[in-house]
């Protein structure tokens, strides 16, 4: 999302910070009842948002390396270079060609960095017994920090206004200050060339899930959500994709919210192909699913930042849609999934208006 057209002066945080039911929910995950429901705190100005417990760039690599070495069902490949020269990493679980395959890419906005350390959890996970035995009907491809750039803050334009403290700050653009998820057509920028000239051409991807943040204040049926799910909306998706598409939200949707913390809308978005969800669904008929989860790791409209002590649920939430839609399509319970829960998802109230 970008909320910097709606810029708040820090001096209206305490208006503009209505403190809500929800503390810490950070450590009791499945416990948490009633305040559930993606209500972890918000920054209000006062809590600390703090980048330094987040991966960097060297130390996601170095882990990446360290499962490697580790799993000999995984396979790392550098699929290109961001601006600044930062290998661009693809871990592969690539069990045989006629399986399904499904793609997950996160952080084409620098500074929506949980969904990647999610991810992570997820590729140590498939390591190891609790998710061993799905590997063998399935590939599974996971783009993890497709812009490491403004991951790591090292960008060509000043970032004196952003809030988090920590080692660095974390930008939506990249290196050349492009939003690099509005760059699905003219391709003119090199982590987008990587991925479709290295991933999107080479591989039968049938399914794919973009990870972002929306920032904290969207809320359906008066509550504040989780996150917001949204599947192609071009007019040039084949309606088989598309269908394919609502299949993969219903597993997603299904298995968050049933959490009892998690609380999920329909994301609004538009149609342009420029956009992955759209372009990507179009271009290659892959049926593809926007996730935009609660928060954003730095910015610079305070409105946009939680607190730390959300970082446990979404980091959850993330694990929870990338393991329960690799069961599924391994499963092939993906292609029976019940995808009327489009027909009653509420759009969700933005406030503001985000962008993804
Ligand atoms: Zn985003």
């Amino acid at each position: 999302m970008n909320l910097t057209s709606a810029r708040s002066p820090r001096h209206l945080l305490a208006k503009a910070g209505c403190v809500l039911a929800g503390t810490a929910l950070v450590a009791t995950l499945s416990a948490a009842p009633a305040l559930a429901v993606g209500e972890g705190p918000n920054y209000n100005g006062h809590e600390t948002v703090n980048t330094a417990n987040l991966h960097t760039y060297d130390s996601m690599v170095q882990e990446l390396k360290t499962q490697d070495a580790r799993q000999n069902a995984l396979e790392l490949e550098v699929i290109g270079q961001s601006v600044k020269g930062r290998d661009l990493y693809l871990a592969k679980y690539l069990s045989d060609p006629a399986n399904p395959t499904i793609l997950f890419l996160t952080q084409q906005h620098g500074n929506e960095q949980l969904t990647t350390e999610g991810a992570i959890e997820v590729i140590k996970h498939l390591g190891t017994g609790r998710m061993a035995d799905v590997l063998d009907d399935i590939n599974i491809l996971v783009l993890p920090m497709l812009n490491p750039d403004g991951a790591m803050g090292d960008v060509d334009f000043p970032l004196d206004d952003y809030i988090a403290s920590g080692d660095r700050h974390l930008t939506r653009h990249n290196a050349n200050n492009v939003d690099i998820n509005r760059d699905h057509v003219a391709k003119t920028q090199p982590e987008i060339q990587a991925l479709h000239q290295n991933v999107l051409s080479v591989y039968d991807i049938d399914y794919m899930i973009d990870l972002h943040h929306q920032g904290t204040q969207s809320r359906v049926d008066g509550k504040l959500v989780s996150g917001s799910i949204l599947h192609p909306t071009t007019p040039d998706v084949d309606p088989a994709v598309l269908e394919g598409s609502k299949r993969l939200g219903a597993v997603v949707y299904a298995s968050v919210d049933s959490t009892g913390w998690g609380h999920l809308g329909k994301y609004v978005g538009g149609t342009a192909n420029t956009i992955a969800r759209n372009g990507i669904a179009a271009e290659y008929d892959i049926s593809t699913l926007l996730f935009e989860m609660r928060g954003m790791s730095d910015h610079e409209n305070p409105d946009a930042l939680l607190g730390q002590k959300s970082n446990g649920y979404l980091r959850q939430q993330t694990i929870l849609t990338l393991e329960s839609t690799i069961r599924a399509v391994a499963s092939g319970e993906v292609e029976t999934a019940d995808t009327s829960i489009w027909d009653s998802l509420p759009e969700q109230a933005w406030e503001p208006r985000g962008d993804e």
